[in-house]
């Protein structure tokens, strides 16, 4: 690096290099232009009658060109896990291998429509069949419920057949309460709440863990269950796991775990070992997929002998003449408790799943989950000297820091994070979770080189000598040289501006 950075420097054009100042598109071109020619039109019979537009259409005029330049720019813009390195910890962003694409893409899968007689979907029955079994091998679980469309919607999934199971056992008025651990992703309780329960958090220890005296007390005739993340979102293993799960069970509570961070244990920790009731799988986190912008995922749900019979409808069986879907509750022998969705699940992202998986194959599972938390602990021992680590000891696929290394340096987390975008760096997942003070959290996945990781180390471990020399005018600068600098994001979101209008400009 050496010197000080040159201030950002000012353009005519307002673009940067190929980094292109692109207005909106109402914004560009000029009424009337157009891309096709088109002959005119002799209106004779108008049949519109008062009902026939008076006033412009208000359509951008532009050139084919310039709309194509227009979107080209746009896509340029995006961020993703083809551009760079994306550490955001809990996500998992990791690589998309392209044979999962490719298999996705297949006639016959790709062109599916889901009101096909099953008849004729034989194979994508199947499909989804081999996936529910590949999973409930690798989490030793009797079933699977396969509709739910992502995570938070596999926790609903979850604490729905809960609530079914109570009400079958004319428990459902008492058992009211579900215990939270503090650091729990923000669905957990936000789900509970949206099922009727109220949540009650309960405190970690100093280790980053669920304080098991603290749950112990909070047990009684009234709860119906917790909801625990394993490994946590401190990116810790849960030690005593199976002592909550016996807990949990004496109290007559059930055991919801939250299985996003499945990533770090594929192939080593079967969580049905550990007594646990339900599980979402975020099949679009550990099992690849591209993700983000709020989709698309699958948020499957294992569920242990007593949840089973209360699985969402469509389900799939093995009938006389193939494949079959139970649509409703009449044909069914079970208890389910509904339905979570239109049709049977993601089935774009069950194809990648089950190509990852296949790809892989048991033994490439187990190590990919292992490179995770390779990566993860390569970080936390290169950076432990400079940041401060939150919690002593291993990590699993993620490693947490919070802000005491920029301690009396006028350098927020914040800071710190749009300094790493001027580097080319995504920050990490930032003030998340609570437990810790400016929360950093970091999570390289398996599919990151170590010259990536190398390079990131490198770079975190300069801003944080410039964040120790004093020069925090630096951190509160950055970013400088990006697209646009620090936006206003609580405007952003609880003002959104979605509408363009001429008047406004
Ligand atoms: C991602 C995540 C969720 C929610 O999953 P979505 O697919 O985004 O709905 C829940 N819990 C944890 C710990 C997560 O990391």
């Amino acid at each position: 690096m050496g010197g000080s950075q040159a201030p950002a420097q000012q353009t005519i054009s307002g673009s940067k290099g190929l980094d292109f100042a692109e207005p909106l598109i109402f914004e560009l071109g000029e009424d009337g232009r157009t891309g096709v020619d088109l002959a005119d039109v002799k209106v004779s019979d108008n049949r519109l009658g008062g009902l026939r537009r008076k006033d412009k259409v208000g359509l951008p005029g532009l050139s084919e060109p310039q709309v194509v330049r227009h979107y080209t720019r746009l896509s340029q813009k995006n961020y993703g896990i083809d551009s760079g390195f994306y550490p955001l910890g809990s996500c998992t962003m990791k690589h998309n291998p392209r044979v999962n694409e490719k298999i996705a893409r297949l006639k016959g899968l790709g062109d599916l429509h889901p009101m096909q007689p099953t008849s004729t979907a034989q194979g994508a029955l199947e499909l989804i069949d081999t996936l529910a079994h590949w999973i409930k091998t690798l989490c030793a679980m009797p079933a699977v419920a396969m509709s739910p469309a992502a995570g938070a919607h596999g926790e609903l999934c979850g604490m729905m057949a809960i609530k079914a199971a109570l009400e079958d056992r004319g428990e459902a008025d008492v058992r009211k309460r579900v215990l939270v651990p503090e650091s729990a992703h923000g669905t957990n309780p936000a789900t509970a709440a949206a099922c009727g329960f109220s949540v009650d958090s309960i405190p970690a220890t100093e280790r980053g863990r669920v304080d098991f005296a603290a749950f112990k007390a909070k047990l009684g005739p009234d709860v119906a269950g917790i909801m625990l993340t394993n490994p946590n979102t401190c990116g810790l293993f849960e030690n005593e796991v199976i002592e909550i799960a016996d807990a949990i069970h004496d109290a007559g509570g059930y055991f919801y775990c939250d299985g996003a961070n499945f990533n770090a244990i594929v192939g080593r920790v079967r969580p049905g070992d550990l007594g646990i009731d339900c599980m979402h799988l975020n099949l679009h986190k550990t099992f690849s997929t591209p993700h983000g912008g709020g989709g698309p995922g699958a948020g499957p749900v294992v569920l242990s002998e007593a949840l089973a019979p209360f699985a969402p409808l469509p389900y799939i069986v093995h009938g006389k003449d193939g494949f079959d879907l139970v649509e409703h509750k009449a044909d069914s022998d079970a208890k389910p408790f509904g339905r979570l969705k239109g049709y049977h699940g993601q089935m774009g992202v069950f194809i990648r799943a089950l190509a990852f998986m296949m790809s892989h194959g048991a033994d490439g599972l187990r190590q990919a989950s292992s490179d995770a938390v390779l990566n993860a602990n390569y970080l936390r021992a290169e950076l432990q000297d400079q940041m401060s680590v939150s919690f002593d000891g291993m990590c699993m696929h993620e490693v947490l820091f919070d802000d005491h290394f920029l301690k009396d340096t006028g350098v927020t987390t914040l800071d710190f994070a749009k300094a790493m975008i001027d580097e080319g760096f995504h920050p990490m997942t930032m003030y998340f979770p609570l437990v810790v003070h400016g929360a950093l959290l970091m999570e390289p996945t398996e599919s990151e080189a170590k010259e990536t990781l190398d390079l990131y180390i490198k770079t975190l471990r300069g801003l944080n000598a410039r964040a120790q020399s004093g020069d925090a005018q630096f951190f509160k600068n950055a970013p400088v040289l990006t697209p646009r600098r620090r936006l206003d994001e609580t405007a952003a979101a609880r003002k959104p501006v979605l509408r363009w209008s001429p008047d406004a400009n």
